[in-house]
């Protein structure tokens, strides 16, 4: 369901059962903050490694390890590392099927809002690093820092190894880490997401721009939120200051 058509575009504070006390909107400043951004279905349109599965496996057994996934009886580390073992895909096939992949085309406009606030946005992801600068690279917004799982490419097969996994049971990529480093180091952190991965992270940050069942997740838990369509919203609404105020 378009967020929009259920709640306006901002949803309300709530209950506030978030795991620490929070900045109110208003008070960010956004030279004073770090953003942090999912990759799937929040940079890009659709989610890259479902459309891998699909379009490069050798039989359906990634399905049943989606299944699983989804019904919460393995973590996305056990998923991902079952899902790839059907895929065959050449280094070379792969580059090129990742050349035909865009990314929301605000995301380019929205980095650049940012650089400009002297903020070099983050990219988090339970996705692969690979994948991810490639797929930047081709739509010529480089430079970013990625933290993502690692992908090795060896013959036909794809070979993940999960070095943020941080021992937990649900994501093969703890991104809550970073949100948290960052505000050790003295930053307020906004984050724009729309997964089950994100929702970790979106407890603990300042600002939380989420879609889809990160949106949900949050009205679920009472984590406040302001809901988004696409990043042209986040753009809009960053570049307006109404709730972070330049400088
Ligand atoms: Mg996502």
């Amino acid at each position: 369901m378009d967020p929009r058509d259920r709640n306006g575009s901002v949803l309300t504070v709530s209950n506030g059962r978030a795991s620490r006390p929070r900045v109110g909107h208003h008070g960010l400043k956004l030279s004073d903050c770090e953003v942090f951004v999912d990759f799937d279905n929040t940079v890009t349109q659709f989610d890259v490694i479902d459309n891998i599965l699909e379009c490069f496996s050798i039989n359906r057994d990634w399905r049943t390890f989606e299944d699983a996934w989804r019904t919460g009886r393995i973590g996305s580390k056990e998923c991902l590392e079952g899902q790839l073992r059907s895929v065959r895909i050449t280094r070379e096939a792969l580059v090129a099927y990742l050349s035909t992949v865009s990314v929301d085309p605000s995301f380019g406009p929205l980095v650049t809002l940012l650089k400009k606030h002297g903020i070099q946005p983050v990219i988090v992801s339970d996705g692969f690093s690979f994948i991810i600068q490639e797929i930047l690279t081709h739509q010529h917004v480089g430079g970013l820092v990625v933290y993502a799982n690692h992908l090795q490419v060896v013959g036909d097969r794809l070979l993940p190894a999960f070095p943020y996994a941080n021992g937990c049971p649900r994501c093969a990529h703890c991104k809550k880490v970073h949100v948290l480093n960052s505000q050790l180091a003295g930053k307020k952190a906004i984050y724009i997401g729309d997964g089950l991965s994100d929702v970790c992270p979106a407890q603990h940050a300042d600002l939380v721009f989420a879609k889809g069942n990160l949106l949900d997740a949050c009205r679920d838990m009472g984590i406040p939120c302001v809901a988004f369509t696409d990043l042209a919203d986040v753009y809009r609404d960053l570049k307006k200051g109404t709730r972070c105020v330049s400088g």
